[in-house]
């Protein structure tokens, strides 16, 4: 029995998965069970942000390792203060609470809005998300997902969720009643089609949550830690978010999430009122402290640049019909679906994801000129074919 038929067999079937067994790798070049390279376009879903197997983030772990791997929350934690202390300092939030994956990051958001909600008002409990966004697959996250394909199944689901078409200012207006605590946007929605919201509508935003005892929540599961070429993605736009959260690439492969609290939900949460075993978990956390020392101005340049080389060179492709999304995050528009093409260009050696009717890009932040030309190369030959 090989690993695919083990997997079909023993693992639960909720997973549609391409056809290669992945076993290792440097950098953005990686390599499957019979040797075959790939150039990867995916970093494992925006989590790998320096690729595998680099040597400064094996040393942070095995560093961390070598001293001891978890002590639980009932202890203090350097690792966890140095990197709230860090993510406070590189984004003007206050606190910072860890946990373990996106879909917890936002359940402690969403925690704390309702709190800071009803701590003023027993009914202002209402949280307004985007049609076509996605914050995650915990019962509650699914319900804030602002898709009906995703509301079937399991109800009863969470209430108190509003949804809005996204960039509709004039709906957005609409939907801001007495009972509403928060808005809860992406920046750019990742899963929902690598769509970045327009200036006018996060001006909008802005401008309702500053007025108003509303909340700004900005989830940057995908787009944060370097992702579109600033620090978090907000930082692109003028916005001052009440609560960040945050996952995927935070520490570069290992599980780590974190909701940042600003100013006025800095003491919302209080002892025994919400909390998680693993919550920064000293590797983790080791993980997370030596990238985020590693994404300054200097790589953050880098990212931009090398956003505008793919993107320069995905539209001399012919069949590329648009090209969307920021920094290393984009998704490219083609007449051929997306889900066929990520199918042929891993036959042909590179690693692209999809979302929706999107080919989606999410390389390393770290990927050299060499790796991007090589993707970029199959990526044409399989579009133009
Ligand atoms: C991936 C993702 C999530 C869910 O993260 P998990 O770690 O899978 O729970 C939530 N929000 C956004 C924007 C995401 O991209």
């Amino acid at each position: 029995m090989n690993f695919k038929q083990m997997d079909s067999e023993f693992v639960a079937n909720t997973y549609v998965r391409f056809d290669a067994v992945i076993e290792r790798g440097q950098g953005s070049t990686l390599y499957d069970e019979n040797g075959k390279e790939y150039i990867d376009f995916g970093s494992g879903i925006a989590v790998n942000t320096f690729g595998v197997a680099d040597e400064i983030w094996k040393k942070a772990v095995t560093d961390q390792l070598n001293k001891i791997q978890h002590t639980s929350n009932l202890y203090y934690n350097s690792n966890g203060a140095l990197l709230a202390k860090m993510l406070c300092e590189r984004t003007g939030m206050k606190k910072v609470f860890f946990s373990n994956s996106g879909a917890e990051a936002n359940e402690c958001a969403i925690k704390t809005a309702r709190k800071f909600g009803t701590d003023r008002a027993d009914e202002k409990n209402v949280i307004v998300t985007l049609k076509n966004s996605f914050h995650g697959r915990t019962i509650t996250t699914l319900s804030a997902t602002g898709q009906d394909a995703f509301h079937t199944s399991f109800t009863p689901f969470t209430e108190g969720f509003k949804y809005v078409e996204a960039n509709d200012t004039e709906e957005l207006k609409k939907a801001i009643t007495p009972e509403v605590t928060a808005i809860m946007i992406e920046i750019v929605q990742g899963e929902g089609g690598v769509n970045t919201l327009s200036k006018r509508f996060l001006d909008e935003i802005e401008k309702i949550t500053t007025e108003n005892e509303i909340l700004l929540i900005v989830d940057e599961v995908q787009t944060g830690n370097g992702r579109t070429g600033q620090l978090y993605a907000y930082m692109n736009f003028e916005l001052t978010p009440d609560i960040v959260s945050t996952a995927k690439g935070l520490a570069g492969g290992l599980p780590l999430g974190a909701t940042m609290l600003g100013e006025r939900v800095k003491d919302t949460l209080s002892p025994g009122t919400h909390g998680s075993t693993f919550g920064a978990n000293p590797v983790c956390a080791a993980a997370a402290i030596s990238n985020l020392e590693r994404i300054d101005d200097a790589l953050l340049k880098e990212v931009r640049r090398k956003s505008e080389l793919i993107q320069s060179e995905l539209k001399k492709i012919n069949g590329v019909k648009s090209v969307s999304g920021m920094g290393l995050m984009l998704g490219i528009e083609t007449e051929k679906s997306a889900k066929e093409i990520a199918d042929i260009c891993l036959k042909n050696g590179l690693l692209v994801l999809t979302a929706k009717i999107k080919v989606r890009l999410l390389p390393a932040l770290n990927i050299t000129d060499e790796e991007i030309k090589k993707g970029l190369k199959i990526l044409k030959g399989v579009i133009e074919a």
